[in-house]
């Protein structure tokens, strides 16, 4: 059944992923709360209130179930607690199974490798000898990454040429948590692809983008990506896989490298909406915001066609010294966060320059 124009919708997580849920959630009639511990957060300065409280609160928890008619989030860490005391009172979209699956690189590569989308080959590492084994398995070179609560690139290690020693006090360094040892992947380029699927199981797919990082942080998406038309299928694919395998229901980010061959592996999940979809809100006539929205309200899925190319541009700390220029551009859209403080690193808003109508 469908959510009722006026219903409210509950957002877990305040940033501007929430932000930006929240206004599509408007557009198409509906109320939002959003749960957040920092006040005035860029979610709450567009939704109708704001819980201020943590994320596991459970009295913030209940308020949330009572106030809401379907509870979804905007970041992958959201206690996976939460999330089922929630689904006890509520509908809650993605399903708490997404936020398992994502929060953990080992559980996420086993999941994607047991339904036969491809990874990097992998070991999970907990000590320094766990280490030293597994980069000999690889060649002496890999990426150690954190298993859990790693973004942007934070938590992570590569190693090129380190066969033997050296590896005293690493893990150490790395915080003594939970890590895992992926080989260091040749690629060409990285993609991503945005795909929502419906209560109904329909699922709608975008065209993936070209992502390039720097220091770990999304910094520009370019479509069409310079992939062959069977790579890009083959992405679109696998995205429609993982979903049918969560019996997901809403938007999610995957992540690929794409090697010379034009084959792929995945990289990593996000079960919500995603940077590398933000340019969607431009050159779609329905985004990545409003798709997770329909989805999640039981609303048929829009169209995914891009009606122009693109690229879509992060504006990071001091890009913001851009604005001006970017405001007497025609063909940008520019979307600022609301975010008071510009820090280094800080993702403060994004723009997109249409580059050519299809
Ligand atoms: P992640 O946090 O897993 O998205 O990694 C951040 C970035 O590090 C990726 O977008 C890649 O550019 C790079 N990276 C991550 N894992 C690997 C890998 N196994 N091989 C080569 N590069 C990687």
């Amino acid at each position: 059944m469908s959510l009722a124009p006026g219903s409210t919708i509950g957002i877990i997580g305040g940033g501007q992923l929430g932000r930006m849920l929240a206004m599509a959630a408007a557009r198409l009639g509906y109320r939002t709360v959003v749960l957040e511990p920092e006040a005035d957060c860029p979610a709450a300065q567009v939704a109708n209130r704001q819980i201020v409280a943590a994320y596991d609160d459970p009295a913030a928890l209940a308020e949330l179930a009572g106030a809401s008619a379907v509870v979804t989030y905007e970041f992958e860490n959201v206690p996976v607690q939460a999330a089922q005391t929630l689904a006890a009172h509520v509908p809650v979209y993605p399903p708490a199974r997404a936020l398992e699956v994502a929060q953990d690189r080992l559980t996420e590569k086993n999941f994607l490798n047991g339904i036969g989308v491809l990874t990097a080959e992998f070991c999970p590492v907990d000590t320094d000898d766990h280490l030293s084994a597994a980069l000999k398995k690889f060649s002496g070179s890999g990426v150690l990454k954190t298993r859990r609560m790693g973004y942007d690139g934070k938590g992570q290690r590569v190693f090129r040429n380190m066969e033997t020693g050296g590896f005293a006090g690493i893990c150490e360094a790395m915080g003594n948590v939970p890590l895992i040892l992926e080989s260091l992947v040749a690629f060409e380029r990285e993609i991503s692809v945005i795909a929502a699927r419906g209560q109904d199981g329909s699922v709608a797919a975008y065209d993936p983008a070209e992502n390039i990082h720097r220091e770990g942080i999304l910094r520009t998406s370019t479509l069409p990506a310079a992939i062959a038309p069977d790579t890009a299928s083959a992405a679109k694919q696998a995205a429609a896989k993982i979903l049918a395998a969560l019996d997901y229901v809403g938007v999610i980010g995957v992540e690929f490298f794409v090697l010379a061959d034009g084959s792929l592996l995945a990289n990593e999940l996000a079960p919500r909406v995603h940077n590398s979809g933000h340019w969607t809100e431009a050159a779609c006539i329905v985004s990545q915001f409003e798709q997770h929205i329909r989805a999640i309200a039981g609303l048929p899925l829009g169209s995914p066609a891009r009606h122009s190319d693109c690229v879509m541009e992060n504006l990071i700390g001091d890009d913001m010294l851009k604005v001006p220029a970017l405001l007497a551009e025609p063909g940008v859209m520019l979307h600022l966060y609301g975010k008071a403080e510009s820090r280094p690193g800080r993702k403060m808003g994004h723009f997109t320059r249409i580059e050519r109508r299809r």
